[in-house]
């Protein structure tokens, strides 16, 4: 059994990853198979442009809100 982590820590693990580094919001999915690869930003709106897609054209992968 497994506690499930907040939004909070999983944003400050984010900060701590590469993918912050390079530029990124980096908020992990609450499924933990993505990761927000919007520019940092403050509104609710999260998405994955990189997973998630099921072919190379479809404009964005995985999206949540938070
Ligand atoms: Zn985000």
């Amino acid at each position: 059994m497994s506690r499930r982590r907040d939004t909070v820590t999983r944003a400050m693990e984010a900060a701590q990853s590469g993918g912050r580094a390079a530029g990124y919001c980096w908020l992990e999915h609450p499924g933990g198979r993505a990761h927000c690869t919007r520019p940092p930003h403050t509104d609710r709106q999260h998405v994955d442009y990189y997973n998630g897609r099921t072919s190379p054209t479809d404009a964005a992968g995985t999206e949540w809100f938070e």
